[in-house]
């Protein structure tokens, strides 16, 4: 195991998650696939050790201090690091089609805690034992519609009713490409790589089905950030090779 790298995947029973753990154990690093729902995050495991894969679950729900702890505690008593972190879990509870002022507060909260504070308590965490790695890698899934830029230009797609309609979806993401701007700049000059990503529009029960690329698609930007070079970048945000704007 000394040999392989190690990465930990959240929300990884399925959509993108399972992908991204599917995609990294395939070349060759050891995951620990982690997900909230334990019996489905054991069976998707099992899926992919029946491929000759070498993958673990371990249960994380990212809204959970005890939950978080006692993944970094097991982490730091059975490998001694963590090579990459991929924050995927996330949720999108706001409803199509009402206007952004319409979303209850309610939804506003429980959004900012699994797609922000979820993301920023787990690497918090998880950030001692990624400094004993070689080479530590954070990949930060975002989405698009965290992009400002993106959203205040009407030729955009997502300049319609309908990706207008997710607000604290969309701040959630703007606050995590802050928080990686913020990561990444604490962490120049050590091998940490910190990067905020977007999958791509994926056909995966986030959007009910719809989108635009399979999970296999939409998994592929935080494989390639998540397997970076030393001499690759930080505190980016990118889509299949590509910056986006801000
Ligand atoms: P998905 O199919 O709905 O899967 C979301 C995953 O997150 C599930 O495994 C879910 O676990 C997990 N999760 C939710 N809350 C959690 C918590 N408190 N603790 C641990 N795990 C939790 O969504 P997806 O489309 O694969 O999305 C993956 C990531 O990509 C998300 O961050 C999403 O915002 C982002 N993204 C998706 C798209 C897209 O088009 N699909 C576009 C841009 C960005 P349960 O099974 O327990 O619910």
């Amino acid at each position: 195991m000394d040999s392989l790298k190690i990465a930990l995947v959240t929300g990884a029973n399925r959509g993108i998650g399972f992908e991204i753990a599917r995609q990294l154990a395939e070349k060759n690093v050891h995951v620990l696939l982690t997900g909230r729902n334990h019996a489905a995050t054991v069976e998707a495991a099992a899926k992919l050790q029946s491929a000759g894969l070498s993958v673990e679950a371990f249960a994380l729900d990212v809204t959970k201090t005890e939950s978080i702890a006692a993944v970094a505690t097991e982490i730091e008593s059975r490998y001694g690091r963590l090579d990459i972190l991929v924050n995927n879990a996330g949720i999108r509870i706001e409803e199509y089609g009402k206007k952004p002022s319409e979303q209850s507060l309610q939804q506003w909260r429980e959004t900012f805690n699994t797609n922000l504070f979820g993301v920023v308590e787990v690497t918090l965490a998880l950030l001692p034992l990624i400094h004993k790695s070689a080479a530590g890698r954070i990949v930060n899934v975002s989405s698009l519609l965290a992009s400002l830029g993106t959203h205040s230009d009407p030729d955009s797609y997502i300049h319609s009713p309908m990706f207008k309609s997710l607000p604290a979806y969309s701040a959630s993401k703007s606050a995590i490409n802050s928080w990686t701007v913020h990561l990444a700049y604490e962490l120049h000059g050590t091998p940490i790589k910190v990067n905020a990503v977007h999958p791509g529009y994926t056909k995966t029960g986030m959007n009910e089905g719809a989108g635009e690329i399979d999970v296999s698609s939409g998994a592929r930007t935080s494989v390639s950030m998540a397997l970076l070079d030393n001499d690759g970048e930080s505190g980016t945000y990118v889509h299949m090779g590509k910056i986006i704007p801000w």
